[in-house]
């Protein structure tokens, strides 16, 4: 049974669904990239045979190198063996420079791809709700009774409750002890006609194909954040950035706002409750929940079932049981 708000407070509905498997400014491999990716095309191509939708593309991301400096630092990384599958050898001056203000040189990053994360929820509560194990509803944590063995809540009764409540875990008094980090980011929708944009787009933003035409384009980090809603701020900025990128036609027609439930120790966390034994948590996905919650949730609720061991040490909450003690 899941019960969910009609993602209230969701950063996955905010999300552009990419898997990139290099990052940073070093360009350096992703955590775990060469466990996850597989995991991640296995789920998603999975779900998107079960559920009849294009779920989940293949889609490379290409990374605007604003320096030679640059250059010569995702050359370096090229020579090294174990990125060969994840950059290209060959850096291209112009980048469809029709329509797009080449702010330096362009290298692509390989095995990327895009989940397309609200048709991914829409297809996943309809399944669910057709078979009757969908609640539309608040969850309250004040009339949860965990026992000695299951939980009540309401008229539904269970063996275990896991908490998968992204940033909003911070209202939650069972497992908001946890290094929770949430950071907020923003985006810009645009229909563009005569962009053509079949890759990812990475400049000091990302531009990102939703197909139509549409494109995302974002995100600020924001780690001083009040509210989840969309900013002015933020608005501007991304606009102003738009207008010096894009070259041809181009109208925004959306703007969406959402928390990264991030970590201080920039890893998922997941676990059983110290106290209350049934209770678990599955969060933490941070700026990578497309890549990291296939691999990541398949080990989780394997160990549920009994079937291994949870073996993620950096994830598991274990090591923070002291931290809950000191709230009670
Ligand atoms: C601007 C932006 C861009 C991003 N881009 C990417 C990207 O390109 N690639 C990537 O991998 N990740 C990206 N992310 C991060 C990604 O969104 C997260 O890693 C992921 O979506 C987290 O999923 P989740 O299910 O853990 O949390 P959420 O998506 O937040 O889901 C939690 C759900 O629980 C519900 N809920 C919470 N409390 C309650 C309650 N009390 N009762 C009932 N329901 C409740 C919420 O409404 C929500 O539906 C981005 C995030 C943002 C904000």
């Amino acid at each position: 049974m899941v019960i969910d708000d009609g993602h209230k407070t969701s950063s996955s509905t905010t999300a552009a669904g990419i898997v990139n498997p290099i990052t940073g400014r070093s360009y350096v491999k992703s955590w775990m990239i060469d466990t996850l990716l597989p995991a991640v095309k296995d789920t998603y191509l999975s779900f998107s045979e079960v559920l009849g939708a294009p779920l989940y593309h293949d889609r490379d991301v290409k990374r605007v190198l604003f320096s030679v400096k640059n250059e010569n630092a995702w050359l370096s990384r090229y020579g090294q063996q174990e990125y060969q599958d994840y950059m290209s050898k060959d850096i291209e001056s112009y980048f469809k420079s029709d329509v797009i203000h080449n702010q330096g040189s362009v290298g692509t990053v390989l095995s990327g791809g895009q989940l397309d994360t609200r048709m991914f929820l829409r297809e996943v509560r309809q399944y669910l709700e057709s078979s009757n194990s969908y609640l539309h509803a608040q969850f309250d944590h004040d009339i949860l009774e965990p026992k000695t063995k299951g939980i009540s809540y309401q008229n539904h009764f269970a063996d275990k409750l896991i908490f998968a409540e992204g940033f909003a875990v911070i209202h939650n008094p069972f497992f908001n002890y946890l290094p929770f980090d949430p950071v907020k980011g923003e985006a810009l929708i645009i229909h563009a006609p005569d962009l053509k944009l079949e890759h990812n787009y990475r400049d000091s933003i990302f531009i990102s194909p939703l197909g139509h035409d549409d494109y995302w384009c974002g995100a600020g980090y924001n780690k001083q954040w009040t509210d989840d809603l969309p900013s002015q701020l933020e608005y501007d900025r991304i606009a102003q950035i738009l207008a010096k990128l894009i070259k041809c036609d181009y109208k925004i027609i959306d703007h969406r706002a959402g928390i990264r439930p991030a970590t201080k120790t920039r890893k998922p966390l997941l676990g059983q409750h110290p106290v209350h034994k049934s209770l678990y948590i599955c969060n933490g996905m941070g700026a990578k929940g497309t890549s990291l919650a296939p691999y990541i949730c398949d080990r989780f609720l394997a160990s549920l079932e009994g079937e291994v061991a949870f073996d993620l040490d950096e994830c598991n909450i274990q090591k923070y049981a002291h931290l809950y003690s000191l709230t009670q």
